[in-house]
């Protein structure tokens, strides 16, 4: 990564900050001062800022309970507020969502600073298993079920989705089982065999599921996190 981000992200100091220490020439790289914020460093190099070694601080991986009117984004809108305002951490800015909701879905939500990691969760080629409760407005025929593990052909997309496991739980109620994640997935392919969806909450990502209450948030194990890498 850049000297400038490895500062950042191993101290407190803001971008503007680490770019003053750094061309002051006061960020030691293996002994020499490096005074181009663009140099690429490691890990593995000695990097070091008024006699103290920087090391980047570990990743960080979260869960949340997110309740309805809440958006998906580091910084509120208009209508409604972050989800992010309901974390008691620092630096939440670098914090992103792996796999967002729609403003008017609740459920399980993953948070993380991995890109990584995230990949792994959101990249249909990993093939990673979101369940969904969905609310119906019409009563789901069988049909559904098959048409499902076909895929469907969704407005202004090329390709058929990925097959997809539907459980009829009730008349109006379902489970349904994806591997990807494309812009309002579940309402369009209810749209798409003529159903709508009336309420949308995620319970399951891989072999996570949702167990805080809602509003509510906690780390995740160490073994959730290799779960998903
Ligand atoms: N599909 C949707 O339509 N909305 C969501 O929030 C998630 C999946």
């Amino acid at each position: 990564m850049r000297l400038d981000r490895f500062v950042c992200k191993s101290t407190d100091f803001t971008k503007n900050e680490a770019l003053q220490l750094i061309h002051a020439g006061e960020v030691l790289v293996n002994d020499e001062a490096i005074i181009n914020e663009a140099t690429q460093v490691h890990e593995n190099n000695t990097i070091i800022l008024h006699g103290n070694r920087l090391k980047t601080r570990a990743f960080r991986y979260l869960l949340m309970h997110k309740p309805i009117n809440t958006i998906c984004s580091n910084i509120d809108e208009k209508s409604y507020p972050s989800l992010f305002n309901l974390l008691d951490v620092a630096r939440t800015s670098e914090l992103h969502i792996a796999g967002r909701l729609d403003a008017d879905t609740s459920g399980l939500v993953l948070m993380t600073d991995d890109g990584r990691w995230t990949f792994n969760i959101i990249s249909p080629s990993k093939n990673c298993k979101k369940v969904y409760r969905v609310g119906l407005s019409r009563e789901i025929s069988g049909d559904v079920v098959e048409q499902f593990k076909e895929g469907v052909q969704l407005q202004g997309e090329t390709k058929l989705t990925l097959p997809a496991e539907l459980t009829i739980i009730t008349p109006k109620e379902v489970l349904l089982s994806l591997t990807e994640g494309k812009f309002h997935q579940v309402k369009r392919m209810f749209a798409a065999v003529g159903n709508k969806v009336i309420s949308l909450h995620r319970e399951k990502i891989g072999a996570i599921s949702l167990d805080v209450d809602l509003g509510e948030w906690r780390h995740l194990t160490l073994d959730e996190v290799k779960a998903l890498r």
